[in-house]
């Protein structure tokens, strides 16, 4: 049920047509999903799945952004845990949950890493390869966290796929800025190419990615 709505058309850069952000859009959400995984010491990564519900994000023939992430975001969910990490994800279902409830479920369990999975969309079909974003304002600590968290992902990524490296970017998106601690946010490749579509259609590709933020998670955690 909306309670209300505000909505911004969202857009990655100005040349861009992918939705980094998400539709700025309120409702009233339940976080089912937000419930922290048991028995572990170790420390607590929340993961948040871009889009969701009627904000579907960027579309191509089979693929919705929505679905996508949540798909990786789950899987980089499941490869935490086997590591021992606790996780929680933003959403774990095809549910619209507004920016701010995002940031909030971070903020307020006090996370250590806060990663936003999105894909990217552009009218160029020769547009392609894997990008994060991280905040470059504010805490100097937490922006250089965020910066090193994201060249760590980033190389494990590119290594891993074999996709074209677009590099680090800084980025003023919402789920980024409003966040406390280190965060992140991925474009994991572009739908509209041909080529990424095909390996973003393969559940095999999508498994590797996303065991490869996984590792890289883990890495920036240890060190
Ligand atoms: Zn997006």
């Amino acid at each position: 049920m909306l309670k209300f709505l505000i909505l911004f058309i969202c857009s990655a850069t100005p040349l861009m047509t992918s939705c980094s952000q998400g539709s700025r859009i309120e409702t009233e959400t339940h976080i089912a999903a937000a419930t922290p995984t048991k028995n572990s010491n170790k420390q607590l990564v929340v993961i948040d799945p871009g889009h969701g519900g009627f904000d579907i994000g960027a579309t191509v023939k089979s693929i919705e952004e929505k679905a996508l992430a949540l798909k990786t975001a789950t899987l980089v969910k499941q490869y935490l845990h086997q590591k021992g990490y606790r996780v929680i994800l933003t959403r774990s279902r095809d549910v619209f949950i507004s920016l701010s409830k995002r940031t909030a479920i971070a903020n307020d369990t006090k996370s250590k890493l806060f990663v936003s999975i999105h894909y990217n969309a552009f009218k160029n079909p020769q547009a392609k390869g894997i990008e994060i974003y991280y905040y470059n304002r504010g805490s100097k600590w937490r922006q250089n966290a965020s910066k090193k968290l994201a060249e760590l992902v980033l190389d494990g990524m590119i290594k891993t796929t074999g996709a074209k490296n677009r590099g680090v970017k800084t980025g003023n998106f919402h789920v980024i800025r409003e966040t406390y601690m280190p965060a992140i946010l991925i474009e994991g490749g572009f739908i509209t190419n041909p080529q990424e579509h095909s390996h973003l259609s393969d559940q095999k590709y999508v498994e590797k990615m996303a065991l490869s933020i996984a590792n890289a998670i883990e890495k920036y955690l240890k060190t």
